[in-house]
């Protein structure tokens, strides 16, 4: 059984998630605290997290950080409505989803199944797609730069290997948000953005002018023709 921290400080709204991730067949562990949310992390290693940004003492936005430094574990952030600044931030920080509140415990239910679909899905072929010093192991989720190995969350390997399998083909945001199994209650368009700066980050040697991951104005992203 998968297990999922809830990191929340209204009690209303931690019941009911944790009703409705139960009745989904994940366990679940609650915490309303910042600095107790990372100690749980680490004690229990749970499979995914759905953190609020707005806690008391350690924001969401800091665990979040913290988080990253030593885990790739599925991050979902919950913001408040009009926090815009938060989710991207959030996302940059490498969280995989947000959703926003009030939302619906059903559609935090659903971004939680995509996240998870997103992170198990493993190719049945061995594939390898080379370009330039970039190298994507598909089967093994591995990417390396020359001899760098580098470290993707689940949801950046996911729009790297969508974006790098059909070179020079333009994709919109949404096509992109299909190829990571999302789900579009709301516009996720610049959520795409985020991860795609964040992956940019990792592996473009000059991310200010990219190599690999190009921008198609008005349009989307198209990975480079070698
Ligand atoms: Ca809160």
């Amino acid at each position: 059984m998968k297990t999922i921290l809830v990191v929340e400080d209204e009690p209303a709204i931690a019941h009911l998630v944790r009703d409705y991730l139960e009745q989904a067949g994940f366990a679940v562990l609650v915490t309303r605290d910042g600095n107790e949310a990372l100690r749980r992390a680490q004690a229990t290693l749970p499979d995914l997290v759905v953190l609020d940004l707005g806690l008391p003492g350690r924001d969401g936005l800091d665990v979040t950080r913290e988080l990253r430094r030593s885990s790739d574990v599925p991050i979902i952030v919950v913001t408040a409505r009009g926090e815009e600044t938060d989710r991207i931030v959030g996302l940059e920080l490498g969280a995989d989803d947000y959703v926003t509140k009030p939302f619906s415990p059903k559609e935090l239910v659903a971004r939680v199944r995509a996240v998870f679909r997103r992170s198990e899905t493993r190719q049945e072929t061995a594939e390898t797609i080379r370009a330039a010093d970039l190298e994507i192991d598909v089967p093994r989720m591995r990417v390396t730069i020359g001899e760098r190995l580098v470290d993707l969350t689940a949801t950046e390997f996911q729009l790297l290997v969508a974006l790098a399998r059909e070179p020079g083909r333009v994709f919109t945001r949404s096509q992109l948000l299909d190829a990571l199994h999302g789900v579009a209650f709301e516009s996720y368009e610049r959520a795409i953005d985020a991860h795609i700066k964040n992956i940019r980050r990792k592996v473009e040697p000059s991310p200010g002018a990219p190599r690999y991951i190009q921008t198609v104005y008005g349009v989307g992203y198209r990975f480079a023709e070698s």
